[in-house]
């Protein structure tokens, strides 16, 4: 389960989260996958978009179309 490493586009502080392929539609990439920042301080959700490797190509702060899953982050 691979680990991913990033920042959150709504307060800018770091987060790490888990994903599988099974949590993104392969028709297309780089795919959408949602994820909520866990924090009592933020707790906002935001669309991240990665690649076949599942490594993140981009993020944007709203909630976009075709993502399968919403995953929270683990700290
Ligand atoms: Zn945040």
């Amino acid at each position: 389960m691979p680990l991913r490493f990033n920042t959150c586009p709504h307060c800018q502080q770091r987060i790490v989260f888990k994903i599988e392929n099974e949590d993104i539609d392969p028709s297309q990439y780089p795919a959408p996958v949602y994820i909520i920042h866990k924090d009592n301080s933020c707790g906002k959700l935001s669309t991240f978009y990665v690649d076949s490797l599942l490594r993140v190509s981009y993020k944007e702060l709203e909630k976009k179309p075709g993502g399968i899953k919403t995953l929270e982050t683990t700290s």
